[in-house]
């Protein structure tokens, strides 16, 4: 067995026992209920730990992750995570959160395949159709990549607010903001890309259901 899988269940070990010294009650009372105010939507890459980042603890964060932080209106997961953490779990505010340096958004800028994740990323490639003549007029390819992945957060932040559960939530009057943030794995920081949505009346007008 390798040694990094080993030392996993050490680790464990270790950081259940730190945490007991802080506080003997730690599990005891992390175990009874969870009140998240947030729900985060990120990518699955492993350099993007939600938590960690914000220096959120065990209890204040709602996860979901896949490759590159899509909204993909069709899949169950995000819808049920989405249904659970704002119907169930109430929670406040919602942060889609990309990174310079996707893989998955570097993908959809190119005409390769890669297997059967060309399907996923073909939702990303639709961003590249909408902001096309934008994307296109910018010459410096890295520069034009930084654009795409900011592009395609916010265009997941208004993914989300189209779902029938947000509008439901935002018609009944439930506090619910959304968020669209880039992570910068070369700096650490994040940038707030201040496309914060609260009401169905900044979607689109086809978009605007009648709940
Ligand atoms: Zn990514």
């Amino acid at each position: 067995m390798s040694e990094f899988y080993r030392k996993l269940i050490e680790n464990n070990k270790k950081w259940v026992e730190s945490k007991l010294s802080n506080n003997p009650d730690y599990f005891v009372r992390l175990s009874k209920s969870q009140n998240p105010p947030l729900l985060w939507i990120g990518c699955s890459d492993s350099r993007v730990p939600a938590n960690e980042i914000i220096g959120a603890e065990p209890g204040e964060v709602f996860v979901h992750r896949n490759i590159a932080n899509m909204v993909v209106h069709s899949d169950m997961n995000m819808l049920s995570v989405l249904d659970y953490a704002v119907n169930i779990l109430k929670v406040k505010h919602v942060i889609v959160c990309g990174h310079y340096g996707c893989g998955g958004v570097k993908a959809a800028m190119s005409n390769d395949s890669v297997g059967i994740i060309d399907n996923w990323i073909r939702h990303i490639k639709d961003v590249y159709r909408f902001h096309k003549e934008e994307l296109d007029a910018i010459e410096d390819e890295n520069e034009r990549f930084n654009r795409f992945i900011e592009l395609n957060v916010t265009e997941q932040v208004y993914d989300l607010a189209k779902t029938s559960i947000v509008q439901t939530a935002w018609k009944n009057d439930q506090e619910l903001h959304i968020h669209g943030w880039v992570y910068g794995l070369k700096s650490g920081y994040i940038t707030d890309l201040k496309v914060n949505l609260s009401s169905n009346e900044d979607l689109d007008e086809v978009y605007q259901l009648k709940l």
